[in-house]
C-alpha cells in the first residue's frame, strides 16, 4: 500500500511517500512560510503521488483530543503565521484519505519501536536534541498524550556550578532542559556554531552533564526500556559515553537493573534508523489511519 508521511517542522516540510516496512520511494521538502504558501504545495505532492493514507509527525503544540474542537490544531506555537492553525482539518479538506497526526517526536519513537533501535520492546522514550527539546513515549504499544502530550523539554534541571549561563536561554522558563541542552542554548552560552566546538571544549561536558540530569528523570519518572536520543546535537556522538556514565554516577546505584548498572551502551542509544525515524514513525501512523479507515 502507497503511502504519505509529512514531517512538519518549524523550517521546513518533509513530504514522503513510502510504505508500512519503512521504505521510502520519494521525499521531497519545502520551506515553512506561511499556511497559505506551504499548504498548497504539500497537498500538490500527496495528490499527485495518489497516497492511500497519510500519517503526519509536526511540531507543536498540538492539540490531538479528538473530542476537542479544535482537534488537529497547532496551537500555542512561537511561529505566528502556524499559531492556532488546523493542519489536520485542512488537510483533510484538501485530500480525502485516512490520516493520523500526532507530534514528531511520538512520531520518532513509534519508528524506532516498531523498526528502529527499541524494536522488539515495550516501551521507549525518543529525544530529540535539536533546535528545541522534545520527548516522544511509547508505553505499553501505546503513543502516551495523556492531558495534553509531554512537553519533556521543559522540566527543571539543576544548575552547574560552573555554567556561564545557568538561568538557560527558554523564554518561558529559567533553567528548564531545552533552555539549556538544545543547538541554540549551546551557540548562545558559548558564542559559536555547535557544530564547530572541539570535543574537548568544556560546552560537550557541561552538555553531557545536563543531558544525563535529563535521562536520570526519564528513568526514574517513566521507567523506559530504551532511551533514544536524537536530533542535531546527538550528531557529537562522543556525548554519549560520558552521558551514560554520569547517569550511573547521579542514580548512585538506586535502580538497579543490568540495563543501567552495566548495559548503559545498548540503553541509551541514538536512533537505530539514522535520520529516518520521523519519516518512518509517519508512514507507520499512516498504516495505522489505514487500518482504522478513518473517515476524511
Ligand atoms: P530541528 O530540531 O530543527 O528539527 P535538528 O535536529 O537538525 O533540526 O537540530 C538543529 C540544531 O542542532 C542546530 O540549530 C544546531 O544548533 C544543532 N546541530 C546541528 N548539527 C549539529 C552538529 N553536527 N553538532 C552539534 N550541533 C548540531
Ligand atoms: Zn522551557
Amino acid at each position: 500500500m502507497l503511502l504519505g508521511a509529512l514531517e512538519a517542522g518549524g523550517t521546513k516540510m518533509v513530504c514522503s511517500t513510502g510504505d508500512e516496512t519503512g521504505r521510502i520511494y520519494a521525499r521531497q521538502s519545502f520551506p515553512t512560510t506561511t499556511p497559505a504558501e506551504t499548504m498548497p504545495r504539500i497537498l500538490d505532492f500527496f495528490r499527485g503521488a495518489q497516497i492511500e493514507a497519510l500519517g503526519i509527525g509536526s511540531f507543536g503544540p498540538l492539540d490531538l483530543k479528538e473530542s476537542s474542537p479544535a482537534f488537529g490544531s497547532i496551537t500555542s506555537t512561537p511561529k505566528e503565521a502556524w499559531r492556532f492553525f488546523a493542519l489536520l482539518p485542512s488537510l483533510r479538506a484538501g485530500l480525502c484519505v485516512p490520516m493520523r497526526l500526532d507530534t514528531d517526536v511520538n512520531a520518532a519513537a513509534l519508528g524506532e519501536y516498531t523498526l528502529g533501535a527499541a524494536a522488539g520492546l515495550s516501551s521507549c522514550l525518543y529525544v530529540t536534541v535539536g533546535t528545541g527539546v522534545g520527548g516522544g513515549l511509547v508505553a505499553e504499544n501505546q503513543l502516551v498524550h495523556g492531558l495534553v502530550h509531554p512537553e519533556f523539554g521543559h522540566f527543571y534541571l539543576k544548575p552547574h556550578p560552573d555554567d556561564p549561563a545557568p538561568r538557560g536561554f527558554c523564554p518561558y522558563h529559567e533553567g528548564c532542559v531545552e533552555g539549556l541542552v538544545s543547538g541554540p542554548s549551546i551557540e548562545k552560552r558559548w558564542g559559536a556554531k555547535a557544530r564547530l566546538l572541539p570535543e574537548n571544549h568544556p560546552a560537550w561536558a557541561l552538555e553531557a552533564h545536563y543531558l544525563a540530569q535529563m535521562c536520570m528523570a526519564a528513568i526514574l519518572v517513566l521507567s523506559p526500556e530504551k532511551i533514544i536520543l536524537g536530533g542535531g546535537v546527538m550528531r557529537q556522538k562522543h556525548l554519549f559515553p560520558p552521558v551514560r556514565e554520569n547517569v550511573r554516577d547521579m542514580l548512585g546505584g538506586y535502580v538497579r537493573h543490568p540495563a543501567i548498572l552495566e548495559d548503559t551502551d545498548t540503553f541509551i542509544v541514538p536512533p537505530g534508523l539514522g535520520e529516518n525515524s520521523g519519516v518512518t514513525g509517519a508512514l507507520l501512523l499512516a498504516a495505522r489511519a489505514a487500518r482504522e479507515n478513518t473517515p476524511c
